[in-house]
């Protein structure tokens, strides 16, 4: 389990000279709107620290912004997965 998010060690280093372009960071929003995900997908299943608003968390991703998956920031993961 979690072998999804496995990242190259060299890639942080690399990332600036461009030697490592099959592991892109991506800038995104939390895709969490409070009772879950901002499309349907998926409902929370407990109240997370931000309340029932949109979550305002932004961070970077291996996830592109074209994939369908739903993002959500460490925050919101871990209310979820705890
Ligand atoms: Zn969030
Ligand atoms: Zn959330």
């Amino acid at each position: 389990m979690g072998s999804e998010t496995r990242q190259c060690q060299n890639c942080r280093y690399y990332q600036r000279l461009k030697q490592c372009n099959s592991f892109k960071l991506w800038k995104r929003n939390c895709q969490c709107a409070g009772k879950g995900s901002e499309n349907p997908v998926y409902q929370n299943t407990v109240a997370h620290q931000h309340g029932t608003g949109r979550c305002p968390n932004k961070f970077e991703t291996s996830y592109a912004p074209e994939r369908k998956e739903i993002v959500y920031c460490e925050s919101c993961y871990n209310a979820e997965v705890v």
